[in-house]
């Protein structure tokens, strides 16, 4: 009677969720100082303060709470469009968006929309957020793995290996959750070479699915390439629940150039699987909020400063890392046992960190950034006991 897998994704919670729960358990017994925790990616910084203006404006509208057309009101999609064609210098046009809420929903919608037998994959890049497994599976698909390099950038030679003719889509997440590296537009063109090539062999569209809630956090000044300029076959999952540190509104959208391989049928097909997933329409309140601001992002300049004094401290220390360049997370390298059994061992400590495991990569933990700089100082000396007790 009760669907057995998707029993399973309700019974075994996220490591992070569950981390997450212990530290808050942990604070109620015995105070917010006795925990350092780094599980979630919440953003810590307020929103800009044109979102409560608009939203007080906008609340007395009398549209304010209505349904809009299912892909989002007009002109909401049109100042969008028109923000993005400026800045990148694209052709988007009001009909290749779609709203949602965040980018979760917009991967669930093109993964369903993709997906029509149960022998076709979308490749996820390791590491990657591990709820792209549970919706490409959740869509009847296999969510197929691809390795990655010692600098933690994706392999192209396994992703050469593992695309087949059943192949759809492949993820890309650029900053990337969890290791804060951006591809360079030097690995993305081999990458868009590779697809351009693999297309061809098996005569269909293989679309790269670009999920980007983290573009506008990057840090030194590094180019982020623009992916639908680099590839044609590009679908742009977007999110403001870090940009805007809303993630709790739940607001995005898809968006991809009229030029996308089956671009009107895409769009159709996108608006079924909305529908079929009960997305009626993203929340009213947000999109106007959204169309109402503009460009106008978060102050994320605490997790730069965060993102310094660990990557710095902790290198001294001896732990292994690769400097993000975005995002707000530090993928580190166990220095002892297995992943589990560090965080484990930082668990004793009130220090909280996750095993990457679910995440496609045993052996490595992510420490979450977007929190108080005070506490990522408290944090040092556990992690420099952690490390001597070796
Ligand atoms: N994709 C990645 C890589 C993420 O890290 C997250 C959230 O942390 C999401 C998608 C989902 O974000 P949203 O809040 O927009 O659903």
């Amino acid at each position: 009677m009760i669907n057995e897998k998707i029993l399973k994704w309700g019974t075994s919670r996220s490591v992070i969720r569950e981390l997450f729960e212990y530290g808050n358990a942990l604070k109620r017994e015995k105070g917010e100082d006795a925990v350092c925790d780094f599980t979630l990616g919440n953003p810590s910084v307020p929103s800009p303060k044109e979102v409560n203006a608009a939203i007080k404006e906008i609340i007395d509208r009398p549209n304010a709470h209505a349904y809009t057309s299912a892909t989002g009101a007009l002109n909401v999609r049109e100042k969008i469009v028109k923000a993005l064609n400026k800045r990148f210098n694209a052709d988007y046009s009001p009909d290749g968006i779609i709203m949602t809420t965040g980018a979760a929903a917009s991967l669930a919608i093109v993964f369903k929309a993709l997906v029509s037998s149960a022998d076709e994959n979308i490749i996820a890049l390791k590491p990657y957020f591990p709820e792209y497994k549970v919706f490409i599976e959740s869509a009847g698909g296999v969510c197929r793995e691809a390795d990655f390099d010692e600098d933690l950038s994706f392999s192209l030679e396994d992703i050469e290996r593992k695309i087949d003719k059943d192949t759809l889509a492949i993820v890309v997440n650029s900053p990337n959750n969890p290791t804060g590296a951006i591809y360079s537009e030097e690995k993305l063109r081999s990458l868009a070479a590779l697809l351009e090539k693999k297309q061809a062999e098996y005569a269909h569209p293989i679309y790269i699915i670009s999920d980007e809630p983290y573009r506008e956090i990057v840090f030194d000044g590094a180019a982020l390439p623009f992916i639908p300029k680099i590839y044609k076959n590009t679908i742009t999952c977007y999110s403001y629940s870090k940009s805007l540190s809303v993630p709790g509104e739940r607001i995005g959208y898809i968006i991809m150039r009229p030029t996308v391989d089956l671009y009107e049928t895409l769009c159709y097909a996108f608006l079924g699987a909305a529908r079929a997933n009960g997305y009626v329409c993203a929340p009213s309140l947000f999109q106007y909020v959204i169309a109402e601001i503009g460009e106008v992002f978060s102050d994320t300049e605490v997790y730069k400063t965060n993102r310094d004094i660990f990557y710095e401290e902790l290198k001294k220390m001896g732990y292994s890392c690769v400097k993000p360049q975005g995002a707000f997370y530090l993928f580190i390298k166990s220095p002892l046992g297995t992943s589990i059994e560090f965080s484990e061992r930082a668990k004793k400590y009130g220090l909280l960190i996750v095993p990457a495991d679910s995440f496609g990569a045993p052996g490595y933990l992510r420490i979450a950034t977007c929190v108080k700089t005070e506490t990522v100082k408290r944090s040092l000396p556990i992690f420099k006991k952690l490390i001597e007790e070796k």
